[in-house]
């Protein structure tokens, strides 16, 4: 999840750093869910058309709880061997191997090299159905990690900020727990390990490998840890996080003071936010008490600025990224964009020009697969809560969205956060880690939603 932060003047945001005009090529395969107007109805048909309702066997919940919990020292060694050796956007050479060769252990079949270092698990189960696809990303952050735990990142200036160690344990866990299940499992479950999702880059080079024409997901799922507390367990029911624009703004001026000019473009810029990111958990906790009750992030704006970085922007230039959680937003922004920027060179006898690029779309749940899946999460022994979000998180953005344009997606929040244990820190921060109870909860979330999905669309 590539998380924008307020008053973060010196880090450039990492997705432009090497790609600065990421945008979906022609060749990008045309959405074609997404764009349905029927889309809802339509996966509510796919649901109904099966033998629904379908409760999933509790012995089966069960035995992926129990089976969960007996993986506890393996989830943790595992996701303290991938903190140990982050890798960055693209460069996952030694997380992929370790995926792939862990898939054929458990032997599921194995496509490797699938956009990048891109990896593919099948698992295969007893009986006919539907093909769920389950997604993890596997990079780590340009951060220098903060930590006196022993299992601190070994790799300077690289760490795992963003708990995609967690992501990629878990996706390892489900395929285990499921492998074991096959004699239950209808359908089989494509396991895919995503590199390049910090960079927005991982998804879209996936798709453009064909991946979706090749395995032709019915559903996909994904989750994501969070400052939510360990235990708790969010979804949204439709939107879920924001898209994102990049503009650039090139100044000139006759001979004014620029580096104040630049200075106030991007304060006045950056004060069209409609909301504060939350800095801790306790702050997220509250902006998550509002997407509960569904106040007004639905319409939330975010902007940073940038500038004053050497090689990417002399003084002159300054670099912003918009988060809208509406797209339809874009225009008016833009136009806000404008007569902000009108109002400032104005008053420095400057002009300036401005261009803006499509970065990232939002990213929605499909509201019927939220629907069918939440009752099995609320039944497993290791969640405590199930929280259902209104309304979106409106400062991170998912490459996800690219797959959930195209495939009924599902997007779930995993809490990581517990104040007891010293686990507090937001995403993307120096000193962020999870609480690793985390890893069996979010182990039996991915197997029993994939089970129960499975169950209830054969
Ligand atoms: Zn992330």
């Amino acid at each position: 999840m590539l998380k924008e932060r307020r008053k973060q003047h010196e880090i450039y945001p990492y997705y432009t750093r090497a790609h600065r005009a990421v945008q979906p090529s022609s060749a990008m395969p045309p959405c074609t869910l997404r764009d349905c107007p029927d889309y809802d109805a339509l996966v509510l048909a796919l649901a109904r058309s099966r033998m629904a309702p379908v409760t999933t066997p509790q012995a089966s919940l069960a035995t992926i709880g129990d089976g969960a919990i007996a993986l506890t020292d393996a989830l943790v060694a595992l996701r303290r061997d991938l903190h140990m050796h982050p890798e960055l956007s693209g460069d996952e050479r030694r997380t992929a191997g370790l995926v792939a060769s862990r898939l054929r252990q458990l032997g599921l079949e194995v496509e490797e090299h699938v956009g990048g270092y891109g990896v593919v698990g099948v698992l295969q189960g007893a009986h006919p159905g539907p093909t769920l696809a389950y997604r993890a990303d596997m990079d780590a952050l340009p951060i220098q990690e903060i930590s006196d735990r022993p299992y601190a990142s070994l790799s300077l200036g690289v760490s795992h900020a963003c708990g995609h160690d967690a992501h990629v344990t878990v996706a390892l866990g489900a395929a285990e727990l499921l492998a074991g299940l096959r004699s239950d499992l209808h359908g089989r479950v494509v396991f895919i390990f995503q590199p390049a999702e910090e960079s927005l880059d991982g998804a879209r080079v996936m798709i453009e490998a064909g991946l979706l024409e090749r395995y032709q997901p019915a559903a996909m799922l994904a989750l994501h840890v969070s400052p939510l507390q360990v235990g708790t367990v969010g979804i949204a029911e439709d939107r879920c996080l924001a898209g994102m624009e990049e503009f650039h703004v090139r100044f000139y001026t006759p001979g004014g003071d620029l580096e104040a000019l630049v200075g106030e473009a991007a304060t006045a810029l950056q004060a069209l936010s409609t909301h504060e990111g939350p800095q801790d958990a306790a702050q997220f906790e509250a902006l998550a008490q509002q997407m509960e009750t569904g106040s007004g992030l639905d319409r939330a704006v975010f902007v940073s600025c940038w500038s004053n970085l050497e090689e990417q922007a002399p003084a002159y230039h300054l670099l912003g990224l918009a988060s809208l959680t509406d797209f339809d937003q874009r225009p008016a922004l833009q136009c806000q964009i404008r007569r902000t920027l009108d109002r400032v060179v104005d008053r420095y006898d400057a002009t300036y020009d401005l261009a803006v690029t499509f970065v990232n779309p939002p990213l929605r749940n499909a509201s019927a697969l939220v629907a069918e899946i939440r009752p099995a999460l609320e039944r497993l022994p290791g969640v405590d809560r199930v929280r259902l979000f209104h309304d979106p998180y409106p400062f991170s953005h998912e490459d996800l969205a690219l797959f959930a344009a195209r495939v009924p997606t599902a997007f779930v929040w995993l809490g990581t956060a517990n104040a007891r244990r010293g686990f507090t820190s937001m995403l993307h921060t120096p000193d962020f880690d999870i609480d690793e109870d985390a890893l069996v909860i979010g182990t039996q979330v991915a197997a029993a939603a994939l089970l129960h999905l499975s169950e209830a669309w054969r």
